[in-house]
């Protein structure tokens, strides 16, 4: 192999290195290590992410991508790594090194600041750190590429190819239609009649459960670990070895359970990407939508299926004495209670994407200096009565709930509503090609669920762009109509609406 490529290989697996560094401090963070700990920890990522930093723009690097770039004779995926290892580059080489330091810093007091507002229900602790960070973000798009919209230089850095323009169109159908849809489901019978049932579920046999769904989702036990955090997540340590987390709580199973299995699906994408791109750039996922999709297919289209339930219910019914004279419909019912709710993350299906489009309509006009970080609040208030008929009681129920700004991460919040509309179009052309799909949910056989995942999404790591394997898969691009569809399917049936629509097609 020539020097130049072994170079450029060698600095990919170095990075590919210290970010399994990186995330397993962070997952210790999350999980066992002692609190007392939280700044010597800060130092040692803080240490390492310099070092990464280092590596992605030393100058033997930029040596070795500058001489691969006029190459012709490289391999398909050496040609692809370099394109995308130079766009990284290009980028990390734009931002001066004193705004990263001091950006860093201003993220980790506000990520404190923003965890005693929380507390206290004060927004105006927050805002002047909000504020500081929104200008260093509009300042750090300004250095990427000053021609082109801050909002639309956060985006790439989630869901590349992504643009304000492509956003609001989509979500504009999507939001008209999940507000027709709630008020056909709030003016139905059962809507008025529904009661959440107050029951105790014990955390050993949650957890139980919480396993029994990662290892029915990845069967490969050897390669993924699962503990417990207060906020679930997944994370990579290396090729072999994933990390996902659940929450447990006493009166709500449905949390841990739904958690389990959104997490496994996320682990099982970090699982299957194709053993020929490792220690490569292209051994991820190409955005945190893709990544989102599959964390929701099997959240929402496989484990709160009824076809799944049928299955799993017996089973699962047997671990909660609660459960005894609950039958499967009534429980079901429950799973997929539908009601405006002010927190996001224990939002239903229905309302869920109602959330994000409001963080991501504030964001927008956020950054287009449309309003004021001191309006916020109001902007906030605002929206979620004007969507969801109800008005947060308090800051802590409202704008300061996600940690997201506070880390420093604008542009993140649409690519969950964008990961959820992937799922349902990926849904549905399964479906589509295999007829056996409920059935073998129904037996509670996922071979050729994962399978079918395995070869048009998972293999591909980042070797196309998300919008580019979601064509492939689906043969169209990011559309609400799939999941419209599904909504209308499965609750107008639930709530016994009038407008049934089986064959889902939306209006
Ligand atoms: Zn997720």
């Amino acid at each position: 192999m020539d020097t130049m490529l072994a170079r450029f290989r060698s600095v990919q697996k170095e990075l590919w290195i210290l970010q399994g560094m990186i995330a397993l401090l962070a997952w210790d963070r999350a999980t066992h290590m002692p609190k007392k700990a939280i700044s010597q920890r800060a130092e040692q990522v803080a240490y390492l992410t310099a070092l990464a930093h280092e590596k992605k723009t030393s100058k033997d690097a930029q040596r070795a991508v500058k001489a691969l770039s006029k190459r012709k004779n490289l391999t398909a995926i050496d040609a692809i790594c370099v394109k995308r290892f130079r766009k990284e580059m290009r980028k990390a080489l734009k931002i001066p090194l004193e705004h990263v330091k001091k950006f860093s810093n201003l993220v980790i007091t506000a990520s404190h600041v923003w965890e005693e507002a929380k507390e206290k229900r004060r927004f105006s602790l927050f805002q002047p750190y909000l504020e500081k960070l929104v200008t260093m973000k509009l300042k750090e798009a300004g250095y990427i590429d000053a021609k082109k919209r801050p909002y639309d230089v956060f985006l790439d850095d989630f869901e590349e190819g992504m643009t304000v323009k492509k956003i609001d169109k989509v979500f504009e159908r999507l939001k008209i239609r999940l507000i027709r849809i709630m008020q056909q489901i709030t003016a139905s019978e059962q809507y008025r009649r529904q009661k959440a049932m107050k029951l105790v579920f014990p955390f050993d046999e949650q957890r139980k459960i919480a396993a029994d769904i990662k290892q029915r989702i990845v069967p490969d036990n050897d390669r993924i670990a699962l503990d417990d955090s207060v906020h679930p997540f997944t994370t990579t340590i290396s090729e072999d070895d994933v990390r996902i987390t659940a929450a447990y709580r006493k009166h709500d199973p449905f949390f841990s359970f739904t958690a389990a299995s959104h997490e496994s699906g996320h682990a099982l994408y970090e699982l299957g990407f194709s053993k020929k791109l490792s220690g490569t750039t292209l051994y991820k996922a190409p955005s945190t939508g893709i990544h989102e999709s599959q964390s929701r297919f099997w959240e929402n289209h496989i484990t709160k299926s009824k076809a799944f339930w049928q299955f799993y219910y017996p089973a699962y019914k047997k671990h909660f004495k609660a459960l005894r004279n609950v039958p499967l419909d009534r429980f079901f019912q429950q799973l997929n209670l539908v009601k405006p709710s002010l927190i996001r993350i224990e939002a239903d299906e229905v309302t869920y994407c109602l959330h994000v489009i409001i963080r991501y309509e504030l964001e927008k006009a956020l950054f287009e200096r449309k309003l004021k970080v001191k309006d916020l609040p109001k902007a906030w208030n605002k929206k979620y009565h004007d969507y969801l008929g109800i008005t947060p009681k308090d800051d802590s129920h409202g704008v300061l709930q996600d940690v997201h700004w506070s880390e420093g991460y604008f542009g993140y919040f649409p690519t969950y509503a964008i990961g959820t509309m992937y799922a349902a179009m990926i849904f549905n052309q399964m479906r589509k090609e295999n007829k056996r799909l409920e059935k073998n949910i129904r037996s509670g056989d996922f071979t050729a669920v994962a399978s079918w995942l395995q070869r048009k999404i998972h293999r591909h790591g980042a070797t196309f762009l998300a919008h580019e394997i979601m064509k492939k898969a689906c043969q169209k691009e990011l559309t609400p109509d799939d999941f419209i569809g599904y909504l209308k399917e499965k609750y107008y049936a639930l709530y016994q609406c009038k407008q049934v629509n089986m064959k889902g097609v939306t209006t």
